[in-house]
Formats: C-alpha cells, sequence, structure tokens
C-alpha cells in the first residue's frame, strides 16, 4: 500500500475532533499524528497523546532545526505544528496518518502531498451554531469564543480547496458519510 494522509480540518467547535476520533477507533490502519503546540493543555489532555505540549523557546528551537513540515501561530501568540517525525513515524508502521489542524495547515499539507492526501473539510451548518456548539462545550471563555468564531469566518473561505466537505448538521449522518469516503479512500 502507498503511503496515505488524511486531513481533517474546519473551524473550531464544527464537530472535527468528535469525527476523526471516531474514525481512529473504527479504522485501525489510522494513525493520529501528535501535533506540537505552546498553548496549554486543557480538561484531560495528556502530553505525547492530544499534543505535545511545548515552551515557545522549544517550538522555536524545532522551527530552527527545520524540524516542522507546517506550522503557524493559529490564535495570537499561541503556535501549533506539524512534526516531520510524525508522518516518518506512522508510514514506518506502514499506517494512514491522520490529521486534526486548522484550514490553512490542512490545505498546505494537501499541496505538499497532493496524490497521498485525501482532505476533508467538515462544516458547521450556520456561525450561530458554531457559536452555541462552543459555549456548550464550555471549555473556552468567552473572550476565546469571540476569537475562533472571527477565524471561523475567514476559515470557511478555504473549503473550496478541499477533496470534500462535510456539513455537519447531524453527527450520525456525518460519522457515515466520513466512514465511507476513508473506506473509499483506503482501498484505492
Ligand atoms: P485547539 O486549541 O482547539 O486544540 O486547536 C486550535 C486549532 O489549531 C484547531 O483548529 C486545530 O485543528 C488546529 N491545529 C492543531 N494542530 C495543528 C497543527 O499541527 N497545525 C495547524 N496548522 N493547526 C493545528
Amino acid at each position: 500500500m502507498k503511503n496515505k494522509l488524511i486531513v481533517f480540518s474546519a473551524p473550531s467547535g464544527s464537530g472535527k475532533t468528535t469525527l476523526v476520533k471516531y474514525i481512529l477507533e473504527i479504522f485501525n490502519e489510522i494513525k493520529f499524528s501528535i501535533s506540537a503546540t505552546t498553548r496549554n493543555p486543557r480538561g484531560k489532555e495528556e502530553d505525547g497523546k492530544d499534543y505535545y505540549f511545548l515552551s515557545s523557546e522549544e517550538f522555536n528551537n524545532k522551527i530552527k532545526n527545520d524540524e516542522f513540515l507546517e506550522y503557524e501561530e493559529v490564535y495570537s501568540g499561541n503556535y501549533y505544528g506539524t512534526l516531520k517525525s510524525e508522518i516518518d513515524r506512522i508510514w514506518k508502521i506502514k499506517k494512514i496518518v491522520i490529521f486534526d489542524i486548522d484550514a490553512i495547515g490542512g490545505a498546505n499539507i494537501k499541496n505538499m502531498f497532493p496524490d497521498e492526501t485525501l482532505s476533508i473539510f467538515v462544516m458547521p451548518p450556520s456561525i450561530q451554531v458554531l457559536k452555541r456548539r462552543l459555549l456548550e462545550r464550555g471549555d473556552v471563555s468567552k473572550q476565546e469564543i469571540d476569537v475562533r468564531i472571527k477565524k471561523a469566518e475567514s476559515e470557511l473561505d478555504y473549503a473550496s480547496k478541499f477533496d470534500n466537505i462535510i456539513i455537519n448538521k447531524d453527527l450520525e449522518e456525518s460519522k457515515k458519510v466520513a466512514f465511507n469516503l476513508i473506506k473509499k479512500f483506503i482501498n484505492e
């Protein structure tokens, strides 16, 4: 089987992380690319599982050493990036890499590996629904929600760069769509 990548991108609160977790449970041949970030862990997040939590200095050193495939200041002051070593680690064990990254990072990865990548954009039904979901989630402050909504509006412009768009109105339906897209991609 050739080396493959699956990118899931979406504005924060669209349900992308839930879909990625579902896919990881179903497909043993797919493994999660753990990003590096300078933001602090939230809730039950674990270092080396959800993210590699780095200090700004550690992150900058990795930039200098050219260790990132892509990185971005996703929210002001907070950096997120995909380490080249993550893809190597997963391809070495003959698995498919799945990414949960923002729309710009997702579009960049598709550009870097156009033939190897299935890119999926998860779209919220509306900005209002997105705001409600972020409020209900309760893990980010009101101020942070405003920042995320602003970013979501600009991220939606990237949707057309992706191979597929899932409008996440109904989670069970979205899971089915994601499952079918990925099953087909794996068997190609
Ligand atoms: P959160 O702070 O909610 O975990 O993530 C904020 C945003 O950063 C999400 O859209 C998430 O997908 C994105 N993100 C996570 N890791 C990466 C990465 O390695 N690169 C890029 N470009 N975005 C990332």
